[in-house]
């Protein structure tokens, strides 16, 4: 797939964390696969880690229009960039990262040099908005924003001024924590103090967190556009208040399956697809192929969530005692405490009806036939993929859009429970139960249902498949 010298350049530039660096990648290959000449701009240690554990570079050889370049997210090599200190990064970014991208994009910088077409618009991720400054402001470039969260959990973003103001926040000592919220339109019915965004736990609203989500959402305005991985018929209510205040929108997920559907029809065997930044085990796919249908339970929670030793344990009760197999990813250095991430009994203890594995490739996982539930963070990559495979979820949230996306889970979509707050063996042993045995068949409804509008969406002429030609239209021929 060639690279057309009067194509347009899009440059893409990712938060440097997993779930966004590896859903933009999506997003990026979409693109090539249309023609459009791709520069995806990557954090040097991200870079190094894809190298290390994907194929990404003889995957994306295909497209001669695409190239990576790289660019420093600002911290020392052995910051931990994740649980709750991946906050440092927003400010190392601003600091170190944004002089260094304005004179990339300069004329004459790297990212606008050679033979390639020059830039003509910014795919950036939501959550860095000083894109808009140095490209679409100061050059004259369009910036698109991609967020990487659901439309609802969006939606609450861009609300919490309201929730300010009507005095729902800061969250007080006394509040009860199941009372309704009613400064998010559309979801007053079912959103509770609890399950709003982690951030907005903070006692102070100076947090450094809560700040920086609240202010990059209200600027996202300033750009051409805003693109979601998300689709109309899962996240319509919240997708029809988004427009009213940020009318060029595009939903266009789920991106992992909108791409494979998109190569499936160009390529007669299209190539696996890891954007993993750690090295995937692939061990486990041989242990699920000697279980039987719908008998295991895949426990993962992503790649930021830290877990204490506590709930570690308490978790891995809950899962032994439902007597059901589990296949859990725990990943290098995510559980606090003395640095030994498993404790032994626990191994042993294991080995029966379990199998840990420290990363895992988590797409075929969830559509191997063994599957028959996820107990998972609620990021929002997992939840598109869960919904994909058609996998019910039990939902143990840690952070940011994860509150949110897990009500939905539970009380919007019926597509499993919500755990939210609780880590209690007992009552982990009855919600597994509940989900692999006694209401299966009540969740099968609403989970097959869903799994089908996903695939709906990204089938020719589906919503998210018109979205995303819009959005490739829009970039042959925007001006700032
Ligand atoms: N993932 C994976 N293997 C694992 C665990 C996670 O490939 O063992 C992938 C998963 O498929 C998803 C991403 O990592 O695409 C995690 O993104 P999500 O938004 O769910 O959570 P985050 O890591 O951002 O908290």
């Amino acid at each position: 797939m060639d690279s057309q010298s009067n194509s347009p350049h899009v440059l893409i530039f990712p938060f440097p964390v997993q779930g966004h660096v590896s859903c933009m990648l999506k997003l990026a290959e979409l693109l090539c696969l249309s023609g459009v000449n791709v520069t995806f701009l990557n954090s040097d240690i991200i870079h190094r880690r894809l190298l290390r554990y994907t194929d990404v570079i003889s995957r994306f050889s295909r497209y001669s229009g695409f190239r990576f370049e790289t660019i420093s997210d600002g911290l020392p090599p052995d910051h931990p960039r994740s649980g709750n200190r991946v906050v440092d990064i927003f400010d190392s970014i601003k600091m170190v990262t944004k002089p260094m991208f304005r004179e990339m994009l300069l004329p004459g910088g790297c990212l606008n040099c050679g033979s390639r077409p020059p830039i003509s618009s910014v795919i950036a991720d939501g959550i860095m908005c000083f894109t808009i400054d140095v490209a679409k402001v100061e050059m004259g470039i369009p910036v698109f924003l991609f967020r990487t969260v659901s439309a609802s959990c969006f939606w609450a973003f861009y609300c919490i001024p309201n929730l300010i103001e009507s005095g729902d926040l800061p969250i007080k000592e006394d509040d009860e924590m199941d009372r309704l919220v009613k400064g998010v339109t559309g979801m007053e019915k079912y959103l509770r103090l609890r399950d709003l965004p982690s951030f907005c736990r903070a006692s102070d609203l100076s947090d450094q967190a809560f700040q920086v989500v609240t202010s990059e959402t209200q600027e996202t305005h300033r750009a051409n556009g805003l693109i979601l991985n998300t689709f109309e018929d899962l996240e319509e209510s919240a997708l029809i208040q988004i427009r009213k205040h940020i009318p060029n929108l595009y939903a266009i997920g789920p991106l992992h399956a909108h791409l494979k559907s998109r190569l499936e029809a160009r390529m007669a065997s299209p190539l696996r697809s890891s954007n993993s930044l750690w090295e995937e085990d692939r061990t486990c796919m041989t242990w699920l192929d000697e279980k039987a249908q719908k008998s295991v339970i895949y426990v993962s929670f992503g790649s930021m969530t830290m877990l204490s030793r506590e709930d570690l344990i308490e978790l891995w009760y809950g899962l032994v005692n439902s007597k059901k197999n589990f296949l859990w990813v725990v990943r290098p250095n995510s559980v606090a405490g003395d640095g030994q991430n498993i404790p032994a009994e626990l191994l042993e203890g294991t080995i029966k009806r379990g199998y840990m594995v420290r990363w895992a490739p988590q797409e075929e996982v969830l559509a191997h036939p063994a599957i028959g539930g996820f107990l998972t963070h609620s990021g929002w990559n997992s939840t598109l993929e869960s919904i994909v495979a058609s996998v019910p979820m039990i939902c143990w949230p840690y952070y940011a859009d994860q509150q949110v996306n897990s009500r939905l889970v539970g009380e919007v979509w019926k597509l499993g429970f919500d755990m939210k707050d609780i880590c209690d063996r007992m009552i982990l042993e009855t919600i597994i139960k509940n989900l692999m045995d006694v209401k299966r068949g009540e969740l099968s409804r609403p989970v097959d249902r869903m799994m089908k509008l996903a695939r709906r969406s990204i089938a020719k002429d589906g919503t998210s498949y018109s979205n995303l030609n819009r959005l490739i239209e829009d970039i042959k021929t925007s001006k700032t």
